[in-house]
């Protein structure tokens, strides 16, 4: 069973054999610095990617790209080499899985195309800890029933982190991706989950994208969390392709994915994976809304 531990999503199995009875790491405020650090820096190269997808582009010219970003900010790609085990190294920076494809996808030569969705999913380690974030694009044009996926899987992912108060109960956060998830009919994948981070990109606890309010462990300031919603415009189902690593809908439907690292903090979430610019826009708003 251990076999099967991934990297985007957490395989939900192997999950809970490893930490069904670990202790949640709370960080220091010395460590949450090193986790502001690293998730602005695993943001920035979100958005750079962002701004490149198009159609025409390749996932390993993005590939590319994110590596060479974060190797020149003095960190590691943290899924290069990956290896649980019995499992194949992960090649490559980013995890690039369009259309079908849920999480864990290879760059190829590919170009992309217009109407594609791409969910892109990376993470660095820079001074010894780990950022995770991932978010859908469209490329180009896309469908209707594509954009609603991807900004219902925002959302979801928006409601998740609202949940991280000290004192709330890890099943909050997936009642309340279930809850909105299901009012627009979508397959919740259930096989991946999101994860403590820290010193390692995978930490207890478990996060499932589903659950009941009130239940799992209860919530800390200093505890870090990869929230990672992944849906489906299908069936929750999912299929690993022949590479070992990619997973794809069982029915072939459309999937959308979304993860930040956050941090709980007395004074509820911290989003950790924003760029400076979207740092500085939040607090603007926030003030805006103070003053109205
Ligand atoms: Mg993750």
């Amino acid at each position: 069973m251990l076999s099967g531990s991934r990297i985007g999503g957490l395989l939900s199995s192997t999950a809970e054999l490893l930490f069904g009875k670990r202790m949640i790491i709370a960080k220091s405020q010395k460590d949450l610095d090193k986790m502001r650090a690293v998730g602005e820096l695993i943001a920035e190269v979100r958005e750079a990617l962002r701004a490149m997808v198009k159609p025409g582009v390749t996932t390993l010219e993005l590939n590319a790209v994110a590596e060479k970003m974060m190797r020149d900010a003095g960190s590691i790609p943290t899924f290069i080499g990956y290896k649980p085990r019995g499992m194949v190294p992960f090649p490559y920076a980013i995890c690039a899985s369009t259309n079908d494809a849920i999480v864990h996808g290879f760059s190829n030569d590919t170009q992309l195309k217009e109407g594609d969705i791409i969910s892109l999913d990376m993470a660095c380690t820079l001074n010894g800890f780990v950022g995770d974030t991932a978010t859908t694009i469209p490329v180009g044009k896309i469908s209707d029933e594509a954009a609603q996926l991807i900004r219902v899987t925002e959302e979801t992912l928006a409601l998740g982190i609202e949940q991280c108060w000290p004192n709330k109960r890890v099943g909050d956060i997936g009642w309340a991706i279930q809850t909105h998830a299901e009012k627009y009919g979508y397959g919740i994948v259930r096989d991946y989950t999101g994860h403590g981070i820290g010193r390692s990109m995978h930490e207890a606890p478990q996060i499932p994208n589903h659950g009941r309010q009130g239940t799992r462990e209860k919530i800390r300031a200093g505890y870090c969390f990869a929230i990672e919603p992944m849906l489906n415009l299908g069936g929750p189902e999912t299929r690993t392709l022949d590479d070992k690593w990619t997973v794809v809908t069982e029915d072939g439907s459309l999937s959308a994915h979304a993860e930040h690292t956050i941090a709980v903090t007395e004074n509820g979430p911290e989003i950790l994976t924003l760029t400076k610019d979207q740092k500085r826009e939040l607090k603007a708003s926030k003030s805006e809304t103070a003053a109205a």
